[in-house]
């Protein structure tokens, strides 16, 4: 029964836009009401449909249905909506999506790998049905939206090894595997199988994005693949390069170059230090000085304190290159006080951390403080819009994780810039894929860092826009995956040969388009 199959087949559907021919041909006629319509109507109805909805996880659960029924109607409605679509489908709407996943979830929509497929991954993945597969975006924790450029062939991944989620564990609806999660050389075993299967089926240029690992894997696994698989960690190099991108740009605003200024976090963990090691290498490069040295202009605080040499002993490893000589200072406000920093970055996940005094502190002595506060969802967000302006006088340079509105100060309005890694992985991803790359280098972050600062316009930077509004995404994108595979080919690890003369024209030309295909 092709018509009927047709009509259920998501990657094929096309509603009551299927044509009077493609009815006759595709056994359709009499499984369609007798109207034709567009794809822009459709997009116009659903639009209008989803506004209705006052409850953003009604309209996540409308657009997840949709990616189910249509997908290339989804995908047209994201990228031409994506201003307004982005926080339904991604941050902060998706938070509350993964946390009640159990309770909304309908049907599968990727790979789910548990303890219990051991010595079986290369097996479970011949089970998906598409064979050419480019990307695979991988957790071990939460759920994952794929963000259309690639369409099918993304591949996410869960690989399920249990939670320690008491409430999960607990819950009746939880769709997960009810343990305790495994550690150790049980849960290394499971990564390296899949691993395995992964480039066995695949082949070595499939990119393989971990996605929301926790820190104390994040590092190991990024480290232990990096050197033998194609391995990008979206929360540690899709920060840094996303905020590097926007420091950059900031700097158009605040004066100086990037050695003159002096960084504080609070938060130093994937993110944190991810991002501070990126700065300190483009730092690096910059003024020919070797990296011990940059990192000095890099300070952090974690949940003990400033990160001083005299804690080194202690400190987890990734936080041993920001042991800094420094005297004991026990919270955020007292590291303000004393490193005195330029630019203050949130990223400890810990909501309302940038208080009324830390702000007012860090604004009496910079005319022009840069401020991002990245944590997310909103709620998790070190402090708003609002209070960076105000606190301020109007002088901060203000962009957050999550989106907030425009705000209007003393007359004039402030539109905050959204520092997401979400302007960096599709690009990215993109760039490696068109060059056919088989490694990852840092260079290449800091190549899509320099592509993403230079898209934003000086319309953008009087309202104080430290990066390029998403509805350009599509381009930007194209920028960032010329600029990363430019770098591949410059490193010598780009496998497909020869060299397109016009690296943007070829981006753009292997893009993924939602609009109808027409059949015969
Ligand atoms: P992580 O690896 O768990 O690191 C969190 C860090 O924050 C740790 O160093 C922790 O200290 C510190 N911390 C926690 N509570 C603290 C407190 N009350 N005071 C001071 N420090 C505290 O997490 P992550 O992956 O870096 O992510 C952190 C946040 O960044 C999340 O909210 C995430 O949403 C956000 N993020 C945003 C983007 C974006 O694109 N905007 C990208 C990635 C991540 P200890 O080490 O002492 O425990
Ligand atoms: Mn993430």
């Amino acid at each position: 029964n092709l018509g009927y199959t047709l009509l259920r087949d998501p990657h094929h559907n096309k509603g009551l836009a299927f044509t009077e021919t493609e009815r006759d041909s595709h056994y359709l006629r009499g499984l369609l009401p007798p109207a034709v319509v567009t794809q822009q109507l459709q997009e116009k109805k659903l639009m209008s449909s989803i506004r209705k909805y006052q409850v953003p996880l009604q309209k996540y659960m409308a657009m997840m249905e949709l990616q189910q029924r249509n997908e290339r109607l989804f995908y047209k409605l994201l990228i031409d909506n994506v201003e307004e679509l982005l926080p339904v489908v991604y941050t902060p709407t998706v938070g509350e999506a993964c946390q009640k996943y159990g309770s909304i979830f309908r049907r599968p929509q990727g790979l789910y790998i548990s303890l219990k497929e051991k010595g079986k991954i290369h097996d479970v993945l011949k089970n998906w049905p598409e064979r050419s597969i480019q990307v695979i975006v991988v957790t071990d924790g939460e759920r994952i939206l794929g963000l259309g450029d690639l369409g099918c062939q993304c591949l996410p991944v869960t690989i399920d090894v249990g939670t320690n989620n008491e409430e999960l564990l607990k819950d009746e609806f939880y769709i997960g595997l009810r343990q305790k999660r495994a550690t150790g050389q049980e849960y290394a075993d499971l990564l390296h199988e899949f691993m395995t299967a992964v480039k066995r089926n695949y082949g070595e240029k499939v990119l393989i994005q971990f996605e929301d690992f926790a820190n104390h894997n994040a590092f190991t696994l990024l480290a232990k693949y990096g050197t033998t698989h194609l391995v990008f960690n979206d929360d540690i190099q899709g920060t840094a390069s996303v905020v590097l991108a926007g420091v950059v740009a900031a700097l158009k605003l605040i004066g100086g170059t990037l050695t003159d200024h002096r960084f504080l976090f609070l938060g130093a963990g994937e993110a944190g230090t991810g991002i501070a090691e990126l700065i300190a290498l483009e730092m690096s490069k910059q003024t020919k000085t070797p990296l011990e040295e940059t990192r000095k202009k890099i300070w952090l605080v974690d949940s003990k304190g400033l990160i001083i040499s005299s804690r080194k002993e202690s400190l987890q490893h990734f936080k041993k290159p920001w042991a800094h000589e420094h005297e004991p200072v026990k919270d955020l406000l007292g590291a303000v006080k004393a490193i005195k920093p330029t630019v203050l970055i949130g990223s400890s996940g810990v909501g309302r951390t940038f208080t009324k005094e830390i702000i007012e502190t860090l604004a009496s002595f910079n005319e022009k403080p840069l401020v991002m506060a990245l944590s997310n969802p909103t709620t998790q967000s070190e402090c708003t819009a609002e209070e960076a302006y105000t606190w301020s006088q109007g002088r901060a340079i203000f962009a957050s994780g999550s989106p907030f509105d425009p705000f209007e100060y003393n007359g004039k309005v402030f539109v905050p810039g959204q520092a997401n890694n979400a302007y960096i992985f599709p690009g990215f991803g993109l760039g490696l894929v068109i060059s056919g790359a088989i490694r990852v280098h840092d260079d290449m972050l800091l190549a899509a860092s320099e592509a993403l600062a230079k898209q934003v316009s000086e319309e953008n930077y009087d309202k104080g826009l430290i990066y390029p509004p998403f509805s350009n995404i599509r381009k930007i994108s194209a920028n960032i995956a010329a600029n990363v595979a430019a770098k591949a080919y410059e490193l010598g690890v780009a496998t497909r040969l020869p060299r397109p003369a016009n690296l943007v024209k070829y981006a753009e030309s292997c893009m993924y388009s939602p609009v109808y295909r027409s059949y015969r």
